[in-house]
């Protein structure tokens, strides 16, 4: 299916490795030109260079961290009108509700909601004046159904959510989209961090709590990034214009509930 957003112009943030990435590599597929970021340089440009070579498309890079003022600033220099804003970021530490301090909230509010509420901010009114416009928050599961360890997501993506709902309807007459993508298990460096956690916890091996979180997943297995971002890229795509305000659960069936 042509996705009809060839020679549009994305900003993909966190798009070095894992969820990002696959965004950016699926919008490019689709000739999406592209401003990516992440805060290591080294590792942006090896990924830049991978797309460039795989898709022929222009992929600017920003080296910076997006939960900054500085940060934001740089990346709007590079991209100051995006057709596609990507909202991603790394995900807040685990822990125990008790222990979370109210710096430990406020870096946790600063990187999965205000950061991107800013980034809308700051790009929406032009995608409304061209009659066109997605935005797609990566987000997460744990805003659907809370995970144990992850407090600080449960409670900083809930609050982007509940932004989302209400401005998706504020603009979805303009032809400006505004979605969030709720990852389940994917295979990223992050899910490695949690297992490795995991297996050392309960004192088995890497291979062995890999196994059982899979087993744990309807599917069997983790999510990839490619079908990741290819759900990113059709959500961005002209075909998903009546699409806004929405959750999509990716997760391989492992939210039990029937809705
Ligand atoms: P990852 O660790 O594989 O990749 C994270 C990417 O974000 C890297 O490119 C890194 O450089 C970049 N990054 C991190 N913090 C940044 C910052 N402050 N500024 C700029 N770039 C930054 O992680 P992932 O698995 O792709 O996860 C992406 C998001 O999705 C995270 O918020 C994570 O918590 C969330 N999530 C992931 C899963 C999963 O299964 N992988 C599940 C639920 C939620």
């Amino acid at each position: 299916m042509d996705m009809g957003i060839a020679g549009r112009t994305a900003l993909v943030c966190a798009a070095s490795k894992g969820l990002g990435r696959g965004c950016a590599e699926a919008l490019a597929a689709e000739g999406v030109n592209l401003v990516i970021l992440a805060r290591t340089a080294e590792t942006l440009e090896a990924t830049a260079a991978e797309i460039r070579q795989q898709s022929g498309v222009d992929v600017k890079t920003v080296a910076c961290d997006i939960t900054t003022p500085e940060g934001r600033a740089a990346a709007l220099a590079a991209c100051p009108q995006p057709d596609i804003l990507v909202n991603n970021a790394g995900g807040p530490p685990p822990g125990d509700f008790r222990q979370y301090t109210h710096d430990d909230w406020i870096r946790a509010l600063e990187g999965n909601m205000l950061t991107p509420i800013e980034l809308i901010r700051a790009t929406i009114d032009p995608m409304i004046a061209r009659g066109f416009g997605r935005i797609v928050n990566i987000t997460s599961s744990a805003v659907k159904a809370p995970i144990d360890v992850l407090g600080l997501s449960n409670g900083a993506r809930s609050g982007l959510t509940g932004f989302v709902a209400g401005a998706a309807r504020k603009v979805a007459r303009d032809g400006v989209t505004i979605n969030n993508l709720l990852p389940g298990l994917f295979d990223t460096d992050r899910i490695a961090t949690t297992v490795s956690a995991q297996a050392k916890a309960n004192n088995i091996s890497f291979e062995e709590a890999r196994k059982q979180r899979m087993e744990s997943i309807p599917a069997g297995r983790f999510g990839n990034r490619d079908e990741f971002g290819r759900a990113c890229a059709f959500l961005c795509s002209v075909h998903a214009g009546f699409i806004t305000g929405q959750n999509w659960l990716l997760d391989g069936g492992a939210y039990p509930g029937t809705f």
